[in-house]
């Protein structure tokens, strides 16, 4: 019996799964095999809400290999040893695995196989698994990577996407593969009270209702923060239970302004997926300094601590930061309001914020995060860097009614209309109708200081 291994690592699905299907092409047998990696699960990246989507995720996927005859195993530990020891209690010739992004699932990639070789054995790593179009698969004449969207997207709209692969029908993993218990959420505490499920079923359910009930009005409706009507597609993204292929195929099958804006949107993620391979420093550095001297967590941490606590007294930036701390995820519009809020009006690194985000998003990830951090902070990819938004206009215009800062901030859901998101100009009775904090600091001051700080007083 010929063996071979499938490793899972942020492509937790059976769908649409190239790793997969070539190991079950190549072998009569396959080990597919989950490894919860020490390194990441000791450098804090494994938090609550990730560890409890995740193990939805195993559990889900531990199914749907058992109705086909088989079963996941799942393994702790060094990611390199605990493939080489699988591989060689099963007598595995293959292993194969998709492509990462980050500077350590590349060092990751190179050092299984080196290890692999070392005993006879070959990795083949898959592309365009976690991204639709692969990095580094269009680049511009005089460089390895596109640093400004919109041609990137010009060129990657060209690409030819590969087929999508259907699920397989029968799995036969050896009898030899032995796996740890598979981990459970409620093994899992501290994870936020709204946090969704997990898993390949509950993603493809979402993403099928998605397509019936939410693809057409996207682009009218995408920044409405009350209306909450973009696809939260982004943590079966980020885990892989959904496929970024499949996903760019169906939308443009259906066609319309809506699906070109979503498909617009799956492209931001291929695009700061390509800037990070390129520039993995570009996690923790500035891609482009604007040589910012940041505030602190020292010497900002009263503000900092309003902001992660939802008090910063501008009620669409408290009211997006307790959704985050609530459901383990915010909306688009919220993070960019909030992202601005901290690394421009307060002028506080955007490593902290970026930080303290990837602390409680479930789809929390590098790539995304981190540079969407840096286009916020105009230390990235924006073409606008010294742009701050404004919370209070954009709180009315992104949440006319004020029923997003309700909804998040009880404080105020006594005040009637747009008049929420400016509590402190109300007088009379209203004024005393609710108990919430007074301004941070005015507006106005904070974009005296940033301005200064970028030399444009
Ligand atoms: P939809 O609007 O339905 O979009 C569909 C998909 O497109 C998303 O699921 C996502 O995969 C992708 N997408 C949408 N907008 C962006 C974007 N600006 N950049 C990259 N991909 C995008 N996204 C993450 O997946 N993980 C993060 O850690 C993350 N951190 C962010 C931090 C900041 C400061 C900002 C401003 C944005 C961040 N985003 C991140 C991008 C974006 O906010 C989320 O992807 C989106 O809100 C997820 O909701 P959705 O699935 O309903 O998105």
């Amino acid at each position: 019996m010929s063996v071979s291994v499938a490793l899972f690592t942020a492509n937790l699905r059976l769908h649409d799964n190239p790793p997969l299907r070539a190991a079950l092409a190549s072998a009569d047998e396959v080990v597919p095999l989950f490894v919860r990696d020490r390194v990441i699960e000791s450098a804090g990246f494994a938090t609550p809400n990730r560890q409890a989507f995740l193990a939805d995720c195993l559990a889900g996927l531990d199914a749907g290999l058992r109705k086909r005859g088989g079963r996941l195993v799942v393994r702790s530990g060094d990611v390199t040893t605990e493939v080489c020891r699988a591989a060689a209690e099963t007598g595995a010739a293959e292993v194969h695995m998709a492509a990462g992004v980050s500077a350590y699932e590349q060092h990751r990639e190179d050092r299984l196989r080196a290890a692999l070789e070392a005993d006879g054995r070959r990795l083949h790593v898959h592309d365009a698994v976690i991204t639709a179009v692969p990095p580094g698969a269009v680049t511009p004449a005089s460089s390895d990577h596109f640093a400004v969207f919109t041609p990137y997207f010009k060129r990657w709209s060209e690409e030819r996407l590969r087929t999508v692969q259907g699920a397989p029908r029968t799995v036969r993993v050896p009898g030899a593969a032995l796996s740890d218990r598979l981990p459970s959420r409620t093994d899992v505490s501290g994870v936020s009270e709204g946090l969704a499920a997990g898993g390949e079923r509950e993603g493809r359910a979402r993403w099928s209702a998605w397509q019936r009930n939410g693809l057409a009005g996207y682009e009218d409706h995408h920044d409405d923060l009350a209306g909450d009507l973009t696809s939260r597609l982004s943590p079966h993204l980020h885990f892989g239970t959904l496929s970024p292929v499949e996903l760019v195929h169906g939308a443009s099958r259906r066609g319309g302004a809506g699906a070109d804006a979503f498909v617009r949107q799956l492209c931001w993620r291929d695009f700061h997926h390509q800037v990070l391979a390129a520039r993995p420093a570009a996690a923790r550095a500035d891609y482009r300094s604007q040589h910012d001297h940041w505030r602190t967590e020292r010497s900002a941490a009263r503000e900092i601590t309003a902001w992660k606590e939802g008090r910063t007294g501008y009620p669409v930036v408290d009211a997006a930061m307790r959704q985050l701390r609530h459901e383990g995820w915010m909306h688009n519009r919220g993070r960019l309001l909030t992202a601005s809020f901290l690394a421009k009006t307060l002028y506080v690194d955007w490593r902290v914020g970026a930080r303290y985000f990837l602390e409680l998003l479930v789809d929390g990830d590098v790539a995304n995060n981190q540079l969407n951090w840096q286009w916020v902070a105009g230390t990235g990819t924006d073409s606008r860097p010294n742009r701050v938004f404004n919370p209070v206009t954009q709180g009315k215009r992104y949440d006319p009614q004020g029923d997003y800062v309700r909804r998040w901030v009880p404080e105020l859901a006594g005040l009637a209309g747009p008049a929420v998101h400016a509590p402190w100009k109300l007088r009379g009775p209203e004024r005393a109708a609710y108990d919430y904090p007074g301004p941070l600091l005015a507006l106005s001051d904070g974009l005296a200081r940033f301005k200064r700080a970028r030399g444009r007083a």
